[in-house]
């Protein structure tokens, strides 16, 4: 955790970036970094979530806001948990500190004798373009920290109960005053003798050991909604980690990474691509079939259509998450210059050259004009 950079830094923008700004910096780095861009790479891989995960807390504005003033420790309910770095130093706990800060000290959440919300588990699940455009059911799978079934979550051995503590007298907490700074300053911290409980396990359960919880790998269908788009989360709310103490289940994110597709780009609800024509269909114009997430369309291009242009299939692109209208396909036709022509093909091309004037090339023209006016 200690290593963990700046979401600032990940993503390359400044502090005062503009939600615009935040976006495209994470598309960009997105599809650099994506698996199916390099494939078998970890480096790669471990920046992709590392991107993903400073996007999820820039681009939401309540947990920017939070991340802002208090850092990773202000979005991440697992930062600082366990990590005991802060205590010991000169006997003082840190914690103490910034307890109030963090809201309720950081950390010290499974210590808490009240009940506490279970942590939420994010899961990062790789679709293909199609599913993510129309949705899919699918099974997702992690692991997550349940109450143990041998002891109900007790931590007891079958016919055995908790006792009280008597180091707290079953409060869980002991106070204590440490002078720091010429100050001297009163805290409430977890007892140590039962790690803030305020109950004894004499006889823990084998299963569990006395924890009461128990890890176990879990797998729960879900619908992907119609129209995510590539680093967007859904939520399975109550699937994540068991509470304590009474406390509710937390929730699974699930993290959509969209493949690559061979023919189709997206940008937002609309579809992109490029559709190949060859000369003779440019200058002639043509009916051609156009490939759609609903399959070939018929389309007709006009006489002395030029590369680049671009026309737009109505509804032919992706639904709005929630809603059933659709976005746009953008096709544009990039045109084929012929290779390896034989002999008798080249000489058709050589009697038709010589039929053509500045008129049916009127940009090629006007360019040579432009250039007659710069340099005479
Ligand atoms: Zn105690
Ligand atoms: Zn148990």
């Amino acid at each position: 955790m200690a290593d963990k950079r700046d979401y600032y830094e990940v993503l390359g923008v400044e502090k005062n970036a503009s939600e615009g700004e935040i976006k495209k910096a994470y598309r960009k780095l997105a599809m650099k970094y994506h698996p199916d861009q390099n494939p078998g790479d970890t480096s790669a891989e471990a920046k992709f979530k590392e991107i993903g995960e400073a996007y999820e807390v820039l681009s939401d504005p309540d947990k920017k806001a939070r991340y802002d003033q208090y850092g990773f420790a202000g979005v991440d309910p697992n930062f600082g948990a366990g990590g005991g770095g802060f205590g010991g130093f000169d006997g003082f706990d840190f914690g103490d500190i910034f307890g109030s800060f963090f809201g309720g000290g950081a950390g010290r959440t499974q210590q808490r004798r009240g009940p506490t919300r279970g942590q939420n588990i994010g899961v990062q699940l790789d679709i293909t373009f199609e599913e993510a455009a129309f949705g899919c059911e699918k099974d997702i799978s992690f692991s997550r920290i349940e109450d143990c079934a041998a002891c109900s979550g007790s931590g007891c051995k079958a016919g055995t109960h908790p006792e009280t503590c008597t180091r707290c007298n079953g409060r869980g907490t002991i106070r204590t005053q440490q002078n720091f700074m010429g100050m001297t300053m009163q805290s409430e911290n977890p007892c140590p003798t039962c790690g803030g409980k305020g109950k004894l396990i004499k006889d823990p359960c084998n299963t569990c050991k006395g924890k009461g919880k128990v890890r176990r790998n879990k797998t729960v269908k879900a619908s992907v909604p119609a129209g995510i788009d590539h680093g967007q989360s859904f939520r399975l709310r109550g699937e994540g980690n068991f509470g304590s103490n009474g406390g509710p289940s937390g929730d699974v994110l699930v993290t959509v990474a969209i493949k690559r597709h061979p023919i189709f780009e997206r940008d937002g609800a609309n579809v992109l691509c490029e559709m190949p024509i060859t000369f003779t269909q440019a200058a002639l114009g043509a009916e051609i079939e156009v490939p759609t997430l609903d399959g070939k369309v018929r389309w007709s291009i006009p006489e002395g259509t030029q590369t680049g242009t671009t026309f737009r299939l109505r509804d032919k692109g992706i639904p709005y998450v929630g809603y059933k209208n659709r976005g746009d396909q953008f096709v544009t036709v990039v045109v084929e210059t012929p290779t390896k022509l034989t002999k008798e093909q080249k000489d058709l091309l050589r009697q038709l050259d010589d039929t053509m004037d500045d008129d049916v090339q009127p940009k090629k023209k006007s360019f040579f004009e432009k250039l007659k006016d710069a340099f005479d």
